[in-house]
């Protein structure tokens, strides 16, 4: 059974209230910190801890802590990046929509610990009755005196607002989050600048994921040794996943990193095997930004080691054998799942999503899902593999946001691992148009 770090409140009823929450211990790591710790040994904890970003690409949180410039004078920014869109990622609903002021108290704590006054909540659109859960939460938490001036008295002003995306994925890239929270269009900007130096109105900003800052009150209460105990060598503390496809029980677990993935596979704790007890084609680990492994990438890597739920060891071998951790987006795949179609679908979706400032993934993106919908529906040419795989190298590396990379990873490790599929597509049409796939009937 894994440590619960995040998730074990949440069948406590009436948790999301402040009431119950506090009476269960919340908000303790606030009155922790801002009685006992400075802001740099608050920082100290979470950079010992050792927790990476857990909004996909699992950059160590204490280190972005440590670069944010205080030396300016200028204002510093909390940012929570609650814009979670990635396709197969529903993890952070579930925590902010479940217990609510776990995230107020890591948002106060983490605030506390960068100097920032004002600090803000961009949550996606489409989550709008998140946002009323939120702003209850943080009208409550206001009420008993744990936001607005001189909190408990230590002479720590903190405002916090929550602000509603308007449904563009491109918006949860942390730079283009910063200019839709400015107010203008969300396209990504240019890094370096890093928002650490110059982010939310050119002010020193830390952007973390929910879960990144939920963590946060368990760290400072327990100690940053304490959370680096749990995991696996760099992969510390646990994360949430989000499971869905043709496993038995879809939903959002807690895992210890190290678990491994045949245990989460199968055990009845967690996805309890495959639905309808098809076999397994295929899974992608972390969100549609990641590449698909085929079934027998899943339980050994290409050392044949067993393959663990971390960091290290989803991406073993690189991108010819391994995928990536990414948001902990888990989609399992059966027998019957077409794997043209499913990167045709992807490319559809990032393509409408590419914000057009890059040529390589305004345009690429386009045609990639032409070249997919072609082949998809039985019109391929015995040239498109070899123009797919073509297109997304151009993408890959030469673009202003990870978009063009999302976009293009996908495609390229489909094409590795089941480039028979897309042969067959080209080679017989009439058998693609009448649907007959050489995939099995659901
Ligand atoms: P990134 O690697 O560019 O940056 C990671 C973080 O580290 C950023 O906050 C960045 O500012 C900071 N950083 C990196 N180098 C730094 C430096 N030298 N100085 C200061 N700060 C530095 O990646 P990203 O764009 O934040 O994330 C990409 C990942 O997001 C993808 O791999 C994908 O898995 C994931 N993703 C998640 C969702 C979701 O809904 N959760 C959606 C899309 C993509
Ligand atoms: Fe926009 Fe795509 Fe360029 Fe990102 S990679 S800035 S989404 S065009």
């Amino acid at each position: 059974m894994s440590q619960k770090i995040l998730l074990d409140k949440i069948n406590i009823p009436g948790i999301k209230t402040y009431e119950v929450y506090r009476q269960n211990g919340g908000y303790a790591s606030v009155e922790k910190a801002l009685k006992t710790l400075t802001p740099d040994e608050v920082v100290e904890e979470v950079k010992t801890s050792g927790l990476r970003g857990r909004g996909g690409a699992g950059f160590p949180a204490g280190m972005k802590w440590s670069f944010i410039d205080k030396k300016s004078g200028k204002p510093r920014h909390l940012v929570c990046n609650a814009d979670e869109s990635e396709p197969g990622t529903f993890k952070d609903r579930y925590l902010m929509e479940l217990i609510p002021h776990l995230l107020i108290e890591g948002m106060i704590t983490s605030s506390y610990a960068l100097g920032a006054n004002r600090s803000y909540i961009y949550i996606r659109g489409e989550y709008m009755w998140v946002y009323k859960i939120l702003e209850r939460a943080i009208n409550e938490a206001k009420a008993a005196g744990f936001l607005g001036k001189n909190i408990l008295g230590s002479g720590f002003d903190l405002e916090l607002y929550v602000h509603c995306g308007a449904g563009a994925y491109i918006c949860g890239e942390e730079t283009a989050l910063i200019e839709s929270l400015e107010g203008k269009r969300g396209n990504p900007r240019i890094k370096p600048p890093f928002p650490a130096i110059s982010g939310l109105w050119a002010n020193p900003t830390v952007v973390n994921n929910v879960e990144t800052i939920s963590a946060v009150p368990w760290i400072v209460n327990n100690s940053g040794a304490e959370y680096a105990k749990i995991g696996i060598g760099r992969s510390t503390g646990t994360k949430l996943i989000s499971a869905s496809g043709h496993v038995k029980n879809p939903g959002v677990y807690e895992i210890e990193m190290g678990l491994s993935v045949y245990e989460f596979m199968n055990s009845d704790e967690y996805l309890g095997g495959m639905s309808s007890d098809r076999p397994l084609k295929a899974f992608v680990p972390g969100g549609s930004s990641v590449p698909v492994l085929p079934a027998h990438l899943i339980y050994k890597t290409a050392a044949g080691e067993d393959r663990l739920m971390s960091y290290e060891s989803l991406s073993d071998g690189g991108f010819a054998t391994g995928s990536m951790l990414g948001s902990g987006g888990f989609i399992v795949y059966n027998d019957t799942s077409c794997i043209v179609r499913n990167t045709w679908n992807f490319s559809r979706f990032y393509h409408h999503e590419s914000c057009g400032q890059c040529t390589p993934c305004r345009e690429g993106t386009g045609w990639m899902e032409k070249v997919l919908h072609r082949i998809e529906n039985g019109h391929g040419r015995e040239e498109d593999i070899e123009l797919l795989l073509s297109i997304q190298s151009k993408i890959e590396g030469n673009t202003i946001c990870p978009l063009g990379d999302a976009a293009a990873w996908p495609v390229a490790a489909a094409i590795r691992h089941f480039r028979e599929e897309f042969e067959y597509h080209i080679r017989f049409p009439e058998k693609i148009k009448n649907r007959d796939h050489f995939v099995a009937e659901p």
